[in-house]
């Protein structure tokens, strides 16, 4: 299998060859079709399987197809439970979106959210946060989640664990009704699969 045949674009093929990727994971041979086909999905995927890719690069992928908006409003919500997680998700990111034009960014708690506020306010395509940080941003009418179009909840059952639940629900009513979700957890519990319910539309459910 190759990235190529995954029906992802040059540039993008181009950025993974350049990081020393040669052929895509199994889960990325899996998700990242879906996610091209703009499908929901529920993914099992431990952390190392090379889950971040199978959500990101056909992310940028779809975000560089639309962008038409000249004041780049947050189109990508990826949500993570530690800011550790999030500092790599973003860095990958980076490494993905280096032969195109998407921008983006990264916040999280326990720092001065001065940078962050400037990053946001310069305009970005697809927002990394830990849900506290991002909830204090927006009431703060420093964000907007207006316009998002693809939302992904990055291990999902640590968000759970560590008493996210309410706050994801607040982010979910920020959000327009009319996007994509995408859910990855390492673990499927009753609490996850009930709060998969709430959001996902008719998801395709993806192993590694
Ligand atoms: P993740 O599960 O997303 O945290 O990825 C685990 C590690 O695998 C990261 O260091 C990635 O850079 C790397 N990785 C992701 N996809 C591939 C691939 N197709 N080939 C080689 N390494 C990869």
């Amino acid at each position: 299998m190759t990235f190529k045949s995954l029906g992802l674009t040059d540039n993008l093929i181009k950025a993974v060859s350049d990081i020393g990727y040669t052929e895509p994971s199994p889960i990325q041979v899996k998700a990242i079709p879906l996610v091209l086909e703009r499908k929901d999905i529920l993914a099992s995927a431990q952390t190392g399987t090379g889950k971040t890719a199978g959500f990101a690069l056909p992310m940028i992928q779809i975000l560089e197809r639309g962008q038409t908006m000249r004041n780049r409003p947050i189109r990508a919500l990826i949500l993570t439970p530690t800011r550790e997680l999030a500092a790599q998700v973003q860095d990958d990111i980076v490494n993905y979106s280096k032969q195109s034009d998407i921008r983006s960014t990264v916040i999280f708690g326990g720092v001065n959210q001065n940078p962050q506020a400037n990053r946001l306010r310069a305009g970005i395509d697809i927002l990394v946060a830990t849900p506290g940080r991002l909830l204090d941003l927006q009431n703060q009418g420093l964000l907007s989640l207006a316009k998002v179009e693809i939302l992904v909840l990055d291990e999902a059952d640590r968000m759970l664990d560590m008493g996210f639940l309410r706050d994801i629900q607040r982010i979910l009513k920020l959000l327009p009704e009319r996007r994509q979700n995408l859910l990855f957890s390492a673990t499927f519990s009753k609490d996850i699969k009930k709060l998969a319910n709430t959001f996902l539309h008719h998801p395709v459910l993806v192993e590694a």
